[in-house]
């Protein structure tokens, strides 16, 4: 029986192993699973019809219970840097956001996991949406096949709404769509998760995958993390990161850290040390981010070049590779902890995230600084992270 349109399951987003299941049920042989995967992944075609190494009868069993499954972004908004956001609806009035970054060679795609999320981090635009349901794969791989840019990418990174890891089999699905032979067949070089420090789920990514990851780290001092990020009371991040140091990041897989900087949050010297000290050898790269302001949160002013500068250099100093990164697509709200989608709808209840506590020291006022330069900051060594948020 042929199913109604909104019925049939796509395929875009299915594994080998699930696609095997499919063609098993429609009973046609092993290898159109592949096939289908090459058309899917490789060729990107969006219609049955396109298929044509696959038999006109077995196409239209195809079509009868299931979809393709790709759609193109409903809006697209260029900043004056070249960045990129696309909007992609995901169903009851909800839309995620995912992000374009070209820089020379390199084309990144920052993806989204989940809408909204439930980490509540105090600084974060996406957090303040509240938590409205995990991606599907097929939602998440549906990011990287159907941007304009798709043929160019060389590099997606997890780092748009969401937590990757609080969506972690969905998350290891499409990586294995990226990087395995039957799929895209990239390099888990190419691709970058990024994490608050989900610590049971970060075990998992750094056993099961290959590819390199970005810890959210903003602050090393304990009780000031947990006041910016309430997931720090539950997995602390010096025991975050001791953990990472169980595996090899010194050769082909990177480890690296994000710090988003705030004045006299997390700017002093004493913070460069704390960091250092919680950082598991000298292969982690440390990525400092200029904070973007964000409607609510006044407490958090961002740093100055001066005091960016002289964190990056107390951590060069004692030979920690540390850079600061290029902003990107701030005009287009599409830089770090910016991202929100459409998440929020008020007709609809979201999942209550746990209550975040206002940060503990953003203030210290008087002592004004000189406001932050407006000149480039140092371009990062070839920085995965892309454009977003944690
Ligand atoms: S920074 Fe990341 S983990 Fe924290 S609320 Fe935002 S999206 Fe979630």
């Amino acid at each position: 029986m042929e199913l109604k349109r909104n019925q049939r399951r796509p395929l875009a987003g299915m594994t080998l192993a699930e696609l095997q299941n499919v063609v098993a049920g429609l009973e046609m042989p092993k290898f159109v699973a592949k096939q289908i995967a090459q058309w899917l992944y490789v060729k990107r075609v969006t219609t049955f019809e396109e298929m044509t190494n696959i038999s006109k009868a077995n196409r239209d069993r195809l079509a009868a219970e299931y979809k393709v499954g790709l759609s193109k972004p409903t809006k697209r908004t260029v900043s004056q840097d070249g960045t990129a956001k696309y909007l992609f609806d995901v169903g009851d009035g909800k839309s995620i956001e995912a992000v374009y970054i070209p820089d020379e060679d390199r084309h990144t795609l920052c993806i989204s996991s989940q809408k909204g999320c439930r980490m509540n981090c105090y600084f974060c635009m996406t957090g303040r949406q509240g938590f409205h349901g995990n991606l599907t794969s097929n939602q998440i791989i549906n990011q990287v096949l159907s941007v304009p840019e798709a043929a160019l990418l060389t590099n997606v990174v997890f780092m748009g709404m969401g937590e990757p890891l609080d969506n972690l089999d969905e998350v290891l699905k499409v990586i294995e769509i990226l990087t395995e032979p039957w799929g895209m067949a990239w390099s888990p070089k190419r691709v970058t998760v990024s994490t608050v420090g989900k610590k049971p789920e970060l075990k998992v990514l750094a056993e099961k995958t290959s590819v390199h990851i970005a810890v959210s780290v903003h602050n090393a001092v304990h009780d000031e993390r947990e006041s910016l990020m309430p997931l720090e009371k539950i997995y602390p991040i010096k025991d975050v990161m001791q953990m990472l140091g169980q595996y090899d990041f010194a050769h082909q897989r990177r480890l690296s850290v994000e710090y988003i900087m705030w004045q006299w949050f997390n700017d002093d010297i004493k913070h460069a040390e704390a960091l250092r000290e919680i950082l598991p050898d000298e292969h982690v790269r440390v990525n400092l981010i200029r904070y973007h302001m964000i409607p609510d949160v006044a407490k958090l002013r961002t740093s100055s070049d001066d005091r960016m500068t002289a964190f990056r250099d107390y951590l060069n100093g004692r030979g920690v590779m540390c850079t600061i990164r290029r902003s990107r697509g701030e005009d287009i709200a599409a830089a770090c902890g910016m991202l929100a989608g459409k998440v929020n709808n008020a007709a609809e209840k979201a999942e209550k995230p746990e209550k975040a506590t206002k940060p503990a020291k953003a203030e210290k006022p008087a002592k004004a600084e000189k406001p932050a330069k407006t000149t480039k900051a140092e371009k990062p060594v070839k920085a995965t992270r892309a454009s977003k948020k944690r």
